[in-house]
């Protein structure tokens, strides 16, 4: 059995001074169910937010005292909401939280603060307190523009809610940033086309992110599919045109194609925490059913609201723990190096693959350079192209699978 988290955490804590440091609060609620959702945790329901914030601002001073004053050490680079629909929060209890947390932690000047939410009760008021407590970025998840769509995938908001909301929140300085989805059942080419131009020309988004429609089994979008009252997914081929359509309309109008599946209008949004969840950072978790990790040891917090509030009352982390705090010295592992690579659009140069993959590594390089996924540029610096970005996660997959029958072969 593992040690306790106060035990240990200091210790590998300040082991790991150099890495950089993010915090993630979970608030799983939202006020219904998104068709397309696996995520869906708990309803909205009337005092939730003031109850919760209640929890997160134990879970915070449980940590500050579990990792003691050291933990001023150390800079946090990055905080974010994430849900769920943070932004049902009401907006002095979330901004209660996040003014904690900045006393409770030493946070760096240049940090990235990002509250997510859907449009639908995102507003301008809610934002202006949030601002005042530190937060700087908001991120929305829009899915798409188009209203009829919308509507089947379970969000209210239309057209002249969406701009007057986001814009809205530009006007008041913030980061905005929202996702999209493509290759829902019913959207059409020209439907991504839309989506591009309706933000890029109707708001002032600083960056968004595309991703693919990951159709669950079981979620409400694919029992309406099996059901026949939906239409099929789009294919791989058909989201293949939709992420090419997309990437170039957003090159048309001046984005820049920052991470696979990121683009930004403006240099000041760095998707930070984005970016640090995937690499080599430590981020600790706070809230029912947050993850995070410190160093080797991944931590997920307790699932069921009941569960954690009765442990939240007697443990500074009530979480699963799983890897060993005593390999904190060891190097940086490959998925962590490949994971940076693909961040910057990239992959690790072969010299830096593991040893027993290099042979066959060679070969799959080879064939993904002849099938124009990736490109050598200046030095040794492999490059993802724009093919290579679509199937980015695939191609960590593959890779990662590779190393591990490499190793076990080996
Ligand atoms: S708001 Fe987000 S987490 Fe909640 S059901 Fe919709 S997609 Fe899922």
């Amino acid at each position: 059995m593992q040690e306790p988290f106060e035990n240990w955490a200091p210790r590998v804590f300040m082991a790991r001074e150099d890495a950089p440091l993010g915090l993630y609060f979970h608030v799983p609620f939202c006020h219904h169910r998104c068709t397309f959702c696996p995520f869906f945790q708990n309803t909205t329901r009337e005092g939730f937010s003031s109850e919760y914030a209640g929890l997160l601002r134990r879970a915070v001073a449980s940590m500050a005292a579990a990792l003691g004053k050291d933990r001023y050490e150390r800079e946090v680079q990055t905080l974010y909401f994430g849900g769920g629909t943070p932004s049902d929060m009401e907006a002095a209890d979330l901004a209660s939280v996040v003014r904690l947390a900045r006393e409770q932690f030493a946070f760096s000047p240049e940090a990235e603060v990002t509250v997510e939410g859907r449009v639908r009760g995102f507003t301008a008021e809610k934002a202006r307190v949030w601002m005042e407590a530190g937060v700087n970025r908001f991120s929305l998840g829009l899915q798409s523009s188009d209203t009829r769509l919308r509507r089947s995938l379970g969000r209210l908001a239309d057209r002249e809610e969406i701009v007057r909301n986001l814009n809205a929140l530009s006007e008041l300085g913030a980061i905005v940033i929202v996702d999209l989805i493509y290759g829902l059942p019913g959207q059409s080419l020209d439907m991504v086309r839309e989506d591009i131009r309706f933000l890029a020309e109707e708001t002032r988004i600083d960056g968004l992110d595309l991703y693919a429609l990951k159709p669950f089994p079981g979620s409400p979008m694919m029992k309406a599919v099996q059901a026949g009252r939906l239409p099929e997914p789009t294919d791989a081929v058909g989201r293949g045109q939709m992420y090419v359509a997309a990437s170039d309309a957003l090159a048309g109008y001046g984005f820049e194609h920052f991470t696979p599946q990121h683009w930004r209008r403006s240099a000041r949004e760095r998707s930070a925490y984005n970016r640090l969840a995937k690499v080599d950072a430590d981020i600790l978790p706070f809230g029912c059913s947050a993850g995070g990790h410190l160093g080797p040891v991944a931590m997920m917090n307790e699932r069921d609201l009941g569960r954690y509030r009765q442990r939240i009352e007697v443990e500074s982390v009530p979480a699963m723990m799983m890897g060993d705090p005593a390999n904190v010295g060891y190097g940086k592992a490959f998925r962590l190096v490949l994971a940076d690579a693909l961040e910057e659009r990239s992959l690790p140069p072969l010299d830096a693959w593991p040893q027993v993959t290099q042979g066959l590594g060679a070969k799959l390089l080879a064939n993904w350079m002849a099938a124009g996924l990736v490109e050598a540029q200046r030095g040794d610096e492999l490059r993802l192209t724009r093919a290579g970005c679509f199937w980015a996660s695939h191609l960590q997959k593959l890779l990662l699978g590779l190393v591990a029958g490499s190793a076990s072969a080996g």
